[in-house]
């Protein structure tokens, strides 16, 4: 358990429980506010994330900011990304289930210390370790699901959509679909705080 992100961070920077820490140039340990009610996972880190130690930068991290401006949304001020593994698969393959294993503790102590309200799984090997196992994007992408008081949505990875633009529209209505949810989210707040308020009146 650790107090703050920065020495979760400080922690894992130096991690070699599994293989994939021999051949990573930096460790990707995720970006953004700390408090956002709204986080993204992706799978793990491609050669550009490797090389800058950033997650979703390059073409698909460009192509997610973009869709993430439609919905006022920024990584630099209210919601955080990170990948299920922290350093770069050889060859782009995906995460090894037993690499996912060892490495989920860091992506645990994330959601603990962020508490997201909601979180957003970036393509199928987010969604089917996080969501379901047989989780198919094509057909369950933009569905929200409430596990633990956390809303879980899984849609398609920037790289994925830059290899089939087609899928574009479908993944910009999950998006606007996030907006709602987290709308949503807020009145409910709003609506817990009037009742707390209304309970246990302010002294006066
Ligand atoms: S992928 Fe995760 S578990 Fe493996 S070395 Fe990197 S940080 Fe550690």
């Amino acid at each position: 358990m650790f107090e703050n992100m920065e020495a979760l961070e400080q922690a894992c920077m130096g991690c070699q429980q599994c293989r994939l820490a021999a051949d990573r140039t930096n460790l990707v340990f995720g970006t953004g506010n700390p408090h956002a009610d709204i986080m993204f996972v992706g799978e793990g880190p491609g050669q550009q994330e490797d090389l800058q130690g950033k997650p979703f930068v390059g073409p698909s991290g460009k192509l997610l900011d973009k869709m993430l401006a439609a919905i006022d949304l920024d990584r630099n001020v209210n919601i955080y990304i990170a990948n299920m593994v922290k350093c770069r698969p050889p060859q782009n393959r995906d995460p090894r289930p037993d690499e996912e294993d060892v490495c989920i503790r860091w992506l645990r102590e994330q959601v603990r210390l962020i508490r997201p309200k909601i979180i957003v799984c970036l393509g199928r090997v987010a969604a089917q370790r996080l969501i379901d196992p047989n989780f198919r994007v094509t057909r369950q992408h933009g569905e929200f699901i409430l596990r633990k008081g956390v809303y879980l949505m899984g849609t398609y990875h920037p790289s994925a959509l830059l290899r089939n633009p087609a899928n574009k529209p479908a993944a910009f209505d999950d998006f606007l679909a996030l907006r709602a949810k987290a709308l949503e989210v807020d009145a409910a707040d709003i609506d817990a705080l009037r009742a707390d308020l209304a309970k246990n009146p302010p002294l006066t």
